[in-house]
Protein backbone atom coordinates (compact mmCIF):
# COMPACT_ATOMS: atom_id res chain seq x y z
CA UNK A 1 0.00 0.00 0.00
CA UNK A 2 1.28 3.79 -0.82
CA UNK A 3 2.67 5.15 2.63
CA UNK A 4 1.22 8.06 4.05
CA UNK A 5 2.45 11.24 5.34
CA UNK A 6 1.87 13.45 8.14
CA UNK A 7 3.03 17.05 6.83
CA UNK A 8 3.00 20.90 7.58
CA UNK A 9 3.17 23.14 4.77
CA UNK A 10 4.16 26.63 5.96
CA UNK A 11 4.87 29.76 3.42
CA UNK A 12 3.63 33.46 2.98
CA UNK A 13 0.75 34.04 1.60
CA UNK A 14 0.55 33.76 -1.87
CA UNK A 15 3.72 31.05 -1.81
CA UNK A 16 1.25 28.35 -3.46
CA UNK A 17 0.41 26.57 -0.53
CA UNK A 18 -3.18 25.87 -1.63
CA UNK A 19 -2.37 24.59 -4.56
CA UNK A 20 1.03 22.33 -3.64
CA UNK A 21 -1.18 21.07 -0.41
CA UNK A 22 -4.14 19.36 -3.16
CA UNK A 23 -1.27 17.89 -5.20
CA UNK A 24 0.50 16.43 -2.23
CA UNK A 25 -2.99 15.10 -0.88
CA UNK A 26 -3.73 13.23 -4.36
CA UNK A 27 0.29 12.33 -4.37
CA UNK A 28 0.28 10.95 -1.07
CA UNK A 29 -3.69 10.03 -0.86
CA UNK A 30 -4.14 11.92 2.49
CA UNK A 31 -6.69 14.53 3.46
CA UNK A 32 -5.78 17.96 2.45
CA UNK A 33 -6.51 19.88 6.21
CA UNK A 34 -6.73 23.92 5.16
CA UNK A 35 -7.72 25.90 8.43
CA UNK A 36 -8.53 28.90 5.61
CA UNK A 37 -11.10 26.60 3.90
CA UNK A 38 -12.27 25.67 7.30
CA UNK A 39 -12.91 29.08 8.31
CA UNK A 40 -14.24 30.25 5.12
CA UNK A 41 -16.93 27.32 5.25
CA UNK A 42 -18.21 28.33 9.05
CA UNK A 43 -18.37 31.90 7.62
CA UNK A 44 -20.46 30.55 4.62
CA UNK A 45 -23.03 29.17 7.26
CA UNK A 46 -23.61 32.87 8.68
CA UNK A 47 -23.24 31.58 12.17
CA UNK A 48 -22.15 34.10 15.28
CA UNK A 49 -18.97 32.27 15.25
CA UNK A 50 -19.03 32.92 11.54
CA UNK A 51 -19.23 36.75 11.34
CA UNK A 52 -16.55 36.77 13.86
CA UNK A 53 -14.31 34.67 11.57
CA UNK A 54 -15.24 37.01 8.69
CA UNK A 55 -14.81 40.68 9.88
CA UNK A 56 -10.98 39.15 11.07
CA UNK A 57 -10.40 37.14 8.01
CA UNK A 58 -11.73 40.33 5.64
CA UNK A 59 -9.12 42.47 7.59
CA UNK A 60 -6.44 40.15 7.57
CA UNK A 61 -6.32 39.41 10.84
CA UNK A 62 -5.48 36.64 12.63
CA UNK A 63 -8.47 33.80 14.38
CA UNK A 64 -7.24 33.10 17.80
CA UNK A 65 -5.19 30.20 18.86
CA UNK A 66 -7.81 28.94 20.40
CA UNK A 67 -10.58 28.64 18.38
CA UNK A 68 -7.93 27.12 15.29
CA UNK A 69 -6.78 24.27 17.44
CA UNK A 70 -10.24 23.24 18.54
CA UNK A 71 -11.22 23.32 14.77
CA UNK A 72 -8.04 21.45 14.24
CA UNK A 73 -8.59 18.97 16.69
CA UNK A 74 -11.97 17.47 15.72
CA UNK A 75 -10.64 16.97 12.19
CA UNK A 76 -7.48 15.33 12.98
CA UNK A 77 -9.50 13.18 15.40
CA UNK A 78 -11.69 11.90 12.10
CA UNK A 79 -10.97 8.46 10.95
CA UNK A 80 -9.35 8.98 7.36
CA UNK A 81 -6.43 10.96 9.32
CA UNK A 82 -5.56 8.48 11.50
CA UNK A 83 -5.28 6.39 9.19
CA UNK A 84 -3.21 7.92 6.19
CA UNK A 85 -1.84 10.96 7.85
CA UNK A 86 -2.01 14.72 6.88
CA UNK A 87 -1.48 18.19 4.67
CA UNK A 88 -1.81 20.55 6.72
CA UNK A 89 -2.36 23.97 5.50
CA UNK A 90 -2.08 27.27 6.68
CA UNK A 91 -1.52 25.93 10.45
CA UNK A 92 0.33 26.12 12.57
CA UNK A 93 0.50 29.87 11.76
CA UNK A 94 2.04 30.66 15.52
CA UNK A 95 4.23 29.59 17.54
CA UNK A 96 1.48 28.63 20.50
CA UNK A 97 -0.56 26.69 18.10
CA UNK A 98 2.65 24.52 16.81
CA UNK A 99 3.18 23.77 20.59
CA UNK A 100 -0.74 23.33 20.92
CA UNK A 101 -0.49 20.66 17.79
CA UNK A 102 2.33 18.79 19.38
CA UNK A 103 0.02 18.26 21.70
CA UNK A 104 -2.80 17.32 19.60
CA UNK A 105 -1.25 14.75 18.15
CA UNK A 106 0.83 13.68 21.34
CA UNK A 107 2.43 10.29 20.46
CA UNK A 108 2.55 10.50 17.23
CA UNK A 109 4.51 13.69 15.28
CA UNK A 110 4.30 15.23 12.12
CA UNK A 111 6.94 14.04 9.65
CA UNK A 112 8.45 17.50 8.35
CA UNK A 113 7.15 20.70 7.49
CA UNK A 114 8.41 21.86 4.29
CA UNK A 115 8.40 25.42 4.17
CA UNK A 116 8.19 27.19 0.71
CA UNK A 117 10.50 30.02 0.21
CA UNK A 118 9.60 32.93 -2.54
CA UNK A 119 10.63 36.48 -2.17
CA UNK A 120 7.73 39.41 -1.27
CA UNK A 121 7.81 40.84 -4.55
CA UNK A 122 6.32 37.44 -6.20
CA UNK A 123 3.92 36.87 -3.63
CA UNK A 124 2.25 40.71 -4.16
CA UNK A 125 1.75 40.09 -7.72
CA UNK A 126 0.26 36.82 -7.53
CA UNK A 127 -2.30 37.96 -4.93
CA UNK A 128 -3.08 40.91 -6.90
CA UNK A 129 -4.05 38.45 -9.54
CA UNK A 130 -5.56 35.73 -7.16
CA UNK A 131 -8.81 34.93 -8.39
CA UNK A 132 -11.02 32.24 -6.35
CA UNK A 133 -14.31 30.12 -6.80
CA UNK A 134 -16.74 31.24 -4.07
CA UNK A 135 -18.23 27.47 -4.11
CA UNK A 136 -15.23 24.85 -4.16
CA UNK A 137 -12.12 26.90 -3.72
CA UNK A 138 -10.51 26.21 -7.11
CA UNK A 139 -8.04 28.83 -8.31
CA UNK A 140 -7.43 30.83 -11.06
CA UNK A 141 -5.64 34.02 -12.13
CA UNK A 142 -6.28 37.01 -14.26
CA UNK A 143 -3.39 35.21 -16.66
CA UNK A 144 -5.23 32.19 -16.25
CA UNK A 145 -8.88 32.81 -15.86
CA UNK A 146 -11.46 30.17 -16.32
CA UNK A 147 -12.32 29.09 -19.88
CA UNK A 148 -15.78 30.88 -19.62
CA UNK A 149 -16.16 33.88 -18.36
CA UNK A 150 -15.64 34.14 -14.54
CA UNK A 151 -17.47 30.69 -14.34
CA UNK A 152 -15.51 27.92 -12.64
CA UNK A 153 -14.34 25.28 -14.61
CA UNK A 154 -14.83 22.80 -12.39
CA UNK A 155 -17.95 23.36 -10.38
CA UNK A 156 -19.86 26.30 -12.45
CA UNK A 157 -19.42 28.50 -9.28
CA UNK A 158 -18.60 32.36 -9.37
CA UNK A 159 -15.31 33.13 -9.95
CA UNK A 160 -14.10 36.48 -7.93
CA UNK A 161 -11.32 38.52 -6.05
CA UNK A 162 -11.03 37.06 -2.06
CA UNK A 163 -11.87 39.88 0.08
CA UNK A 164 -9.01 39.36 1.67
CA UNK A 165 -7.11 39.98 -1.04
CA UNK A 166 -7.69 43.45 -1.23
CA UNK A 167 -3.98 45.71 -0.98
CA UNK A 168 -4.57 46.51 2.68
CA UNK A 169 -5.64 42.92 3.95
CA UNK A 170 -2.39 41.82 2.17
CA UNK A 171 -0.57 44.35 3.42
CA UNK A 172 -1.63 43.26 7.44
CA UNK A 173 -1.39 39.81 6.26
CA UNK A 174 2.32 40.23 5.14
CA UNK A 175 3.10 41.70 8.47
CA UNK A 176 1.62 39.13 10.38
CA UNK A 177 3.46 36.19 8.47
CA UNK A 178 6.51 38.01 9.20
CA UNK A 179 6.11 38.55 12.71
CA UNK A 180 4.12 35.57 14.42
CA UNK A 181 4.51 32.88 11.38
CA UNK A 182 7.68 33.23 10.13
CA UNK A 183 9.77 32.49 13.59
CA UNK A 184 7.77 28.65 12.93
CA UNK A 185 10.59 28.21 10.69
CA UNK A 186 13.24 28.48 13.28
CA UNK A 187 11.10 26.39 15.63
CA UNK A 188 10.75 23.37 13.27
CA UNK A 189 14.54 23.57 12.28
CA UNK A 190 15.61 23.00 16.14
CA UNK A 191 13.36 20.26 15.90
CA UNK A 192 14.89 18.29 12.78
CA UNK A 193 11.36 18.73 10.94
CA UNK A 194 12.41 21.79 8.48
CA UNK A 195 12.78 21.24 4.48
CA UNK A 196 13.06 24.58 2.35
CA UNK A 197 12.12 24.16 -0.73
CA UNK A 198 12.00 27.41 -3.68
CA UNK A 199 8.22 28.40 -4.29
CA UNK A 200 9.23 30.32 -8.04
CA UNK A 201 8.69 28.26 -11.33
CA UNK A 202 6.29 26.41 -12.54
CA UNK A 203 3.40 24.13 -9.92
CA UNK A 204 4.96 21.15 -11.58
CA UNK A 205 8.81 21.51 -10.57
CA UNK A 206 7.33 22.57 -6.92
CA UNK A 207 6.19 19.95 -6.26
CA UNK A 208 8.82 17.51 -7.32
CA UNK A 209 10.84 19.53 -5.12
CA UNK A 210 8.57 18.92 -2.34
CA UNK A 211 7.79 15.21 -2.75
CA UNK A 212 11.87 14.98 -3.11
CA UNK A 213 11.88 16.20 0.84
CA UNK A 214 9.24 14.15 2.32
CA UNK A 215 11.14 11.17 0.64
CA UNK A 216 14.23 11.91 1.91
CA UNK A 217 12.84 12.33 5.15
CA UNK A 218 11.48 9.10 4.79
CA UNK A 219 14.92 7.73 3.61
CA UNK A 220 16.31 8.99 6.96
CA UNK A 221 13.88 7.69 8.77
CA UNK A 222 14.47 3.62 7.16
CA UNK A 223 11.59 3.55 4.85
CA UNK A 224 8.94 4.80 7.31
CA UNK A 225 7.73 7.90 8.81
CA UNK A 226 6.83 8.27 12.11
P1 LIG B 1 -5.60 31.25 4.27
O1 LIG B 1 -6.63 30.74 3.32
O2 LIG B 1 -4.73 30.17 4.85
O3 LIG B 1 -4.80 32.40 3.71
O4 LIG B 1 -6.41 31.84 5.52
C1 LIG B 1 -7.30 32.93 5.38
C2 LIG B 1 -7.48 33.63 6.71
O5 LIG B 1 -8.04 32.71 7.67
C3 LIG B 1 -6.20 34.14 7.36
O6 LIG B 1 -5.78 35.39 6.86
C4 LIG B 1 -6.64 34.21 8.82
O7 LIG B 1 -7.49 35.33 9.04
C5 LIG B 1 -7.49 32.96 8.97
N1 LIG B 1 -6.68 31.80 9.35
C6 LIG B 1 -6.45 30.66 8.62
N2 LIG B 1 -5.68 29.80 9.29
C7 LIG B 1 -5.39 30.40 10.48
C8 LIG B 1 -4.62 30.02 11.61
N3 LIG B 1 -3.96 28.84 11.66
N4 LIG B 1 -4.54 30.89 12.64
C9 LIG B 1 -5.20 32.06 12.64
N5 LIG B 1 -5.94 32.49 11.61
C10 LIG B 1 -6.04 31.67 10.52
Amino acid sequence: MLPGARLVVLGKQGAGKGTQCERLSHHYAVPHVSTGDMLRAVVKEGTPLGLKAKSLIDRGELVSDELIIEMVSVRLAESDVRARGFILDGCPRTVAQAELLVKVLDPIDIDLAIDIDIPTAVVLRRLAARRVCVDCGSNYSTTAPPRIGWTCDVCGGEVVQRPDDTEEAIKRRLELYEKETAPLIEWYRNRRQLATVSGTGAPDAVSRRMIKMVENQRAKKGGRLS
